[in-house]
């Protein structure tokens, strides 16, 4: 059917088609048919995605009355961004209708403002429950004309804590009048309030919900929970234009997480309601602009946001209430786009994935995490692609060009192109070349160390050497030259110590016995050690988080050159001299060993320990970023910076 043949007026009719939509909804064809025959209050089951607010909104204006400025329909929503998002696609929808306003009232803003709104007259107010009771108590808007309400997700709006506001608004209403209850799932809370404030509503559902969705991928993949931020980074890095939303499940962790991956050279920010209206604002706008490549948002503040084009929605984890599930990934393959919803769980969650597969009816697909040389591979040709695609400024090249040429003449074309590529490639491969798998290997467990992937070794250095965690893993990894992320679950005892390492860098490691690398005059001793670390067992690294913490200083990213030594992280060569840390490199040129050798005498060891130490407090790092991400995507490191001081925001009380 369409727009036409189900009685919207020509004004309306005109105003959809430059919306470029063609055709009804299921969820529009069936209210604006029931209500253009019909006023009946009616419950729809529908979420975000189906195209609800035009099956609430051209209803309403294809019946309002713009010569009268009474308020005749008012449309209650649980949160400011979606009072914001509906108040804007009515005033689209309603552009044509001579005299017609809309407008919206919602806390967080200035109040005078909104009053003027009201006083000048509007047919449509759209309004969340908490600023809609100021203005009631303040006598600034009568609701007695009002011939409509709706209630936009309603089932969030309750679980909002709207419940009493909800009640007190819809006492303000007269009697005689049409609610209409927009819901995604039908919890008692909502019945209750259908069955007190409706009579005999007309029940719409838009049978298929976002389940129905074929263009939506769901994949998940599995890991431990240590790596669970990388293998999100992985994920960001696989899928170089992603835009996205990153689901998580606290307002902290979301702080977290955006923290991280801001640090790590990501676009992304954080959306939680401890943060004040106008950050809010300001993430929204620059996501909704694309500027902002990954949002990192609760389920309560990304709510019912629309914005186009979401290319992947990831569950960081899986939501407590699985019918939330349907909520996230109903931002993503809307109106015929495709999408992918992608969950990174660990073994624990996989009943969870059982009971979504249930809800949504879709199968999950598991899929292991990109390794390294996927994600080369992935971002090789973007590159190339991008390379093909750019936009060449003639104009203003032009005079650089003959130096450029003269330079360049030697090279063949083949060669040139190499050299171009590689000059971006080679800094994404040297970080991945040793990457580890970060998918579960069959049979290993959450928190048991030295399975098949890795080995763990003894070596004959500890607390005497004046070692630490973190010492010992910059020693060890300076000498094999390996990432100190590749040494891990560290256990420094008063003479000897514990470490685990890939078990594809065992001959590595082994060759400091046969290179007689010596430290403190002693010659450094390895072997493969039979012994298992024990869950929980005190090296304190595992307190902290697997080996996240302690390898903070592995850090760096692929692209991270330049960002790494601003943003923390490994601190290569030069960095080290100045950042305290690991002082062995320039004394070993010299001829006197390890600088601990002395300090050890003295009483102290080896140097790095308390200088690093205090590196490493940083206020909130999620040092998850051993295998920092790109602090590349150019465009985006200036973002980045504007953003890392906005991250510095104090967490609330309540836990979401
Ligand atoms: P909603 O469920 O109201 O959040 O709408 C989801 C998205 O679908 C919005 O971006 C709408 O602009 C779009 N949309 C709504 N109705 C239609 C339609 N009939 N044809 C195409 N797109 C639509």
């Amino acid at each position: 059917m369409t727009f036409q043949e189900i009685g919207l007026n020509s004004d309306l009719l005109k105003a959809v088609a430059d919306l470029g939509f063609e055709t009804p909804t299921p969820i529009q064809e069936q209210t604006i048919l029931l209500l253009a025959k019909q006023e009946t209050d009616m419950v729809a089951l529908a979420q975000t995605g189906t195209g609800k607010t035009a099956a609430f909104g051209l209803p309403i204006l294809n019946s309002i009355n713009c010569d009268n400025k009474t308020v005749q329909a008012l449309i209650l929503a649980p949160t400011r961004e979606l009072c914001v998002q509906i108040t804007n696609d009515i005033k689209n929808y309603g552009k044509y209708l001579k005299g017609f306003n809309v407008t919206a009232i919602y806390g967080g803003a200035r109040i005078d403002g909104q009053i003027k709104d009201i006083k000048r007259g509007v047919q449509v107010v759209v309004a969340t429950p908490g600023r809609l009771i100021d203005m009631i108590e303040r006598r600034v808007i009568n609701l007695n004309t009002v011939k409509t309400v709706v209630l936009d997700e309603a089932d969030e709006m309750l679980n909002m804590g709207f419940k009493d506001d909800l009640d007190t608004i819809l006492r303000e209403t007269p009697d005689q009048k049409s609610t209409w209850l927009f819901s995604a799932t039908m919890p008692k809370e909502v019945e209750r309030i259908a069955k007190n404030y409706m009579t005999n509503p007309a029940e719409i559902s838009t049978g298929k919900k976002n389940e129905g969705a074929d263009n939506l991928e769901h994949i998940y993949y599995v890991v431990q929970g240590r790596d669970r931020y990388l293998a999100l980074k992985r994920v960001a890095d696989y899928y170089p234009e992603i835009f996205g939303i990153v689901f998580c499940r606290t307002k902290a962790e979301t702080q977290e997480v955006a923290d991280s991956l801001i640090k790590d050279g990501y676009s992304a920010d954080a959306l939680h309601g401890d943060l004040s209206q106008s950050q809010r604002d300001f993430v929204m706008k620059r996501f909704r602009s694309h500027t902002l490549q990954m949002l990192v948002a609760t389920d309560v503040a990304a709510r019912g946001i629309d914005v186009s084009d979401i290319t992947h929605v990831i569950n960081y984890n899986l939501p407590e209430d699985v019918e939330n599930y349907t909520h996230r990934t109903g931002r993503t393959a809307r109106a015929g786009k495709s999408g992918i919803a992608i969950a990174i769980i660990t073994p624990k969650d996989n009943g969870k994935i059982k009971d979504i597969e249930r809800i949504i009816k879709k199968k999950f697909e598991k899929k292991e995490v990109p390794n390294g040389s996927d994600v080369c591979e992935k971002q090789l040709f973007n590159l190339v692609h991008k390379l093909h695609n750019v936009e060449v400024k003639d104009d203003e090249i032009e005079s650089f060009l003959p130096a450029i040429y003269d330079e360049l003449k030697e090279l063949s074309k083949e060669e040139l192109i190499k050299r171009v590529i590689s000059e971006e490639f080679n800094r994404f491969h040297d970080y991945y070349q040793n990457a580890p798998d970060l998918n579960i290997v069959k049979g290993s467990v959450d928190g048991a160390f030295g399975n098949s992937r890795t080995t763990r070794f003894f070596v004959n250095m500890g607390m005497m050497d004046g070692f630490n965690i973190n010492s010992l893993k910059e020693f060890l990894a300076d000498a094999v030259k390996v990432h100190g992320r590749m040494i891990f679950n560290v256990d420094v005892k008063s003479s000897f110590s514990f470490f685990e390492t890939e078990s594809k860098l065992v001959d590595s490691f082994l060759t400091l016995n046969t290179n007689d690398v010596e430290f403190n005059n002693r010659k450094i001793s390895l072997e493969v050690s039979n012994r298992r670390m024990k869950e929980g067992s005190s090296d304190g690294e595992r307190r902290s988080g697997g080996y996240r913490a302690g390898s903070g200083g592995g850090g760096g990213g692929y692209r991270g050159g330049e960002k790494r030594e601003g943003g923390g992280g490994y601190r290569g060569g030069e960095k080290r001299e100045g950042g305290g840390g690991y002082r062995g490199g320039e004394k070993r040129e010299g001829g006197g060993g390890y600088r601990g050798g002395e300090k050890r005498e003295g009483g102290g060891g080896y140097r790095g320990g308390e200088k690093r130490e205090s590196s490493f407090k940083r206020p909130r790092t999620n040092s998850a970023n051993s295998e920092k991400g790109n602090s590349e995507r150019g465009s985006f490191s200036r973002d980045a910076e504007k953003s890392g001081g906005e991250a510095k925001r104090s967490f609330g009380k309540s836990k979401f």
